[in-house]
């Protein structure tokens, strides 16, 4: 194998090139990002980097010794965009190719939008560049910003938002943010950090529409306005309000869109690769066309495409083996982990939970309807064995549980709880 082609050039993509090296490919190894910048975490960028508590450097993932000790060949804000049929020529912005002997797809998830979300003071939070632009929206004294959405990544950015002193509303569709990570009972109680943070929670109702008006003038909705004829669009225009599906109009300078993320599988359309939500691989990252494996938040490893921070570090290095193998000899095996900041408060879970597991909470307590001052414990529970496990604020305990659960014991028999 000659040419190996990593494209992402981000978390699970350098941890791929960290592993090619590592377990010994020495043939040339390039680096497609579509990304001006070398790799760095996302993670902060919702938490510490909108606070103003991390710079760039921080949260850098490489530097310059690194990079030369990988000694591949990076092509940074270069998208690719298409794949042969036989996953060995990558076809790149500006019709330049890239010929191959392996391909290893690291090529993540976008944020999804709201239609009609164009107008100025409307953000996502995927990249360093939306986060450098909410942050200095932010600091230009945005009063009331609106999240709209109460996901982990519509909650951490309400928890920076309320702490940097904005005025925050937080806007969910569902009945309850997260039921689909922690079930009901545990969702409600970490919802209620939101009002433990001084932040609206409003659930249960959709936005009908952004309401904007012309950067210089007076409020008017998008369906007010009428454009003269002749003239090319409309001029800038900046968002005023959020209006919810029962006619309630929250106001908003700033808006920020947290309703998930879409995998970047469009530039593999027309390939031989499955792509159903991510590119479908087995449980060994190895996906319909030999020598291409995919990683990270754009794979579906063995039917579960993850979105963190973990399966993306964790899945290359059992990618990378199997490419170099020609097939799969080592299948995905961790427990699926995720920690998300809130409020002051740490969230860690970690397992496996099915929609009939019950909860029980194994260590602190819920005081009015959120986490006590010293955390809690939960573990949720299936024909008396424990499948997953939730921490508030308590990482020891967590940890230890979290170790049971992954060699397979049950943290509740083994005592650890
Ligand atoms: C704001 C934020 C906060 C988060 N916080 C947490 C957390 O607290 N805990 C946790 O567990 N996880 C968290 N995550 C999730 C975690 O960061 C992701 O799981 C991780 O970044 C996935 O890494 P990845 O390399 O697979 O994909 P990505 O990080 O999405 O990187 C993919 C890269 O590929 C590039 N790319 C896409 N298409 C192309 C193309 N056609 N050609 C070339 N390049 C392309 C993209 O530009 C991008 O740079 C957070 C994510 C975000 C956005």
């Amino acid at each position: 194998m000659r040419t190996v082609t990593v494209v992402g050039a981000s978390l699970s993509g350098l941890y791929a090139a960290r592993e090619l090296r590592a377990q010994g490919f020495d043939g040339r190894l390039v680096i497609v990002g579509e990304e001006p910048h070398r790799p760095y975490d996302r993670p902060p960028l919702s938490k510490d980097f909108l606070t103003g508590r991390a710079d760039e450097e921080r949260i850098a993932l490489t530097d310059a010794e690194e990079s030369a000790g990988l000694d591949a060949e990076w092509l940074l804000g270069v998208r690719a965009r298409g794949l042969d049929a036989r996953g060995r020529t990558v076809l790149l912005d500006g019709g330049r190719t890239v010929s191959t002997d392996a391909l290893v797809i690291a090529t993540g998830a976008s944020a999804r939008r709201l239609p009609g979300d164009d107008l100025a003071g409307v953000h996502t939070l995927r990249t360093l560049d939306d986060a450098r632009a909410l942050r200095d929206e932010l600091a230009q004294g945005a009063r009331h910003v609106v999240v709209i959405g109460g996901g982990f990544i519509g909650a951490e950015t309400a928890s920076s938002c309320a702490a940097l002193g904005h005025d925050v509303t937080v806007v969910e569709a569902a009945p309850l943010p997260l039921v689909p990570h922690l079930g009901p009972e545990m969702a409600a109680v970490c919802a209620a950090l939101h009002r433990r943070g001084g932040v609206g929670l409003i659930t249960g109702i959709g936005v009908a529409r952004l309401h904007g008006a012309p950067v210089t003038g007076s409020e008017v909705t998008g369906s007010e306005i009428t454009w003269p004829p002749g003239t090319e669009g409309p001029p800038s225009r900046a968002v005023t309000g959020v209006e919810l599906s029962d006619g309630r109009v929250l106001p908003a300078d700033s808006v920020i869109v947290g309703i998930g993320a879409t995998p970047n599988t469009g530039w593999l359309a027309g390939s031989a690769l499955a792509l159903h939500d991510g590119v479908l691989c087995d449980d060994g990252c190895a996906t319909a066309l030999p020598q291409v494996v995919a990683v990270g938040d754009v794979a579906r490893v063995g039917g579960h495409r993850a979105e963190h921070w973990t399966s993306a570090t964790e899945q290359p290095r059992v990618a990378v083996r199997n490419l170099l193998a020609g097939r799969t000899v080592e299948t995905v095996r961790s427990l699926p982990y995720f920690w998300s900041d809130q409020y002051g408060s740490r969230i860690q879970f970690a397992g496996r939970r099915h929609v009939s597991d019950t909860v029980r909470i194994a260590e602190g307590a819920v005081e009015d309807g959120a986490p006590g001052a010293d955390g809690l414990l939960a573990v949720y529970e299936r024909d008396g064995r424990t499948t997953a496990v939730l921490s508030v604020d308590r990482p020891r305990p967590f940890m230890r549980a979290r170790r049971e659960l992954a060699r397979g014991a049950d943290p509740v028999e083994s005592a650890a709880l």
